[in-house]
């Protein structure tokens, strides 16, 4: 196993079936394996399904995001359908927990206190569940970066990748010294992020993965990304971090490994 995208969304509407197909057998093609995470309940089948049909590209995570793309989910909703995620982490069938998160965009939390109490509930649950079943949580954190650390420290968990975190580096720096095991993983829109292009630089090898968010953050804005973008996101930051693109590959492998166990 060399290359690993370790936060993707390939379900719809972000990409037909066929889109999907298509793109998995070129990461195949191109060595890389994928970490598929879903955002709500109705994603699940078809990340698994995904999986099913892939089993030596995809890696399946379930988990519920903190926004919603249909509504917005309440902590009485989510607990409805919890036993979903149990079931398919007892079934060994997903293998970690994500895309789950706290967002305090201003836009998304517009003043409601108790939209932010939901997150909060609905994110504690699923960081639990992780370290009971011993799995990687994939977490979102817009504008909150901080608390999500905090809540994750409370828990107790090792097991964590932060993707594209935007918080301050010196949040990062607390976090690792506190959480040497923790990944933090940059994501392919790191060519055109300064934010994301600092994170790049500043990590020290033991916490750095690589992501492409398909389709959110790619090297273009407005272009939809896809797992192959990893490919140039590891020369370009090899780049930054001013080291040949094999070393950081190396470094690179042997994070993938961790994050993704030994029967990978
Ligand atoms: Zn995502």
């Amino acid at each position: 196993m060399k290359k690993l995208d370790c936060h993707t969304h390939l379900s719809p509407p972000y990409f037909t079936t066929q889109e999907a197909d298509q793109i998995i057998h070129e990461a195949n093609q191109s060595g890389i394996k994928i970490i598929l995470v879903t955002e709500e309940f109705e994603d699940f089948d078809k990340v698994i399904e995904l999986a099913e049909i892939n089993p030596h590209v995809v890696i399946p995570y379930v988990g519920i995001h903190p926004v919603q793309r249909n509504k917005s989910l309440s902590f009485q909703e989510y607990l409805q359908k919890e036993h979903l995620i149990i079931h398919l982490l007892t079934a060994k069938i997903s293998k970690g927990i994500g895309e789950i998160g706290l967002d305090f965009s201003p836009h998304i939390i517009r003043d409601n206190q108790l939209q932010k109490q939901e997150q909060l509930h609905i994110f504690r649950r699923q960081v639990e569940i992780a370290l009971e079943f011993n799995v990687f949580i994939n977490v979102h954190s817009r504008q909150a970066g901080h608390h999500a650390i905090n809540e994750i420290e409370k828990v107790g968990n090792s097991k964590v990748i932060m993707h594209a975190f935007d918080g301050k580096l010196k949040y990062v720096s607390g976090c690792l010294e506190r959480n040497p095991d923790w990944f933090f993983s940059i994501p392919a829109s790191v060519q055109r992020d300064e934010k994301m292009r600092q994170l790049a630089m500043y990590l020290p090898d033991n916490n750095i993965l690589l992501e492409s968010d398909a389709p959110a953050l790619g090297p273009i804005k407005g272009v939809k990304a896809t797992p192959l973008d990893i490919i140039d996101t590891l020369v370009f930051v090899a780049k930054l971090r001013n080291v040949d693109a094999q070393d950081l590959q190396n470094i690179l492998t042997k994070n993938n490994s961790r994050v993704l166990g030994l029967d990978h």
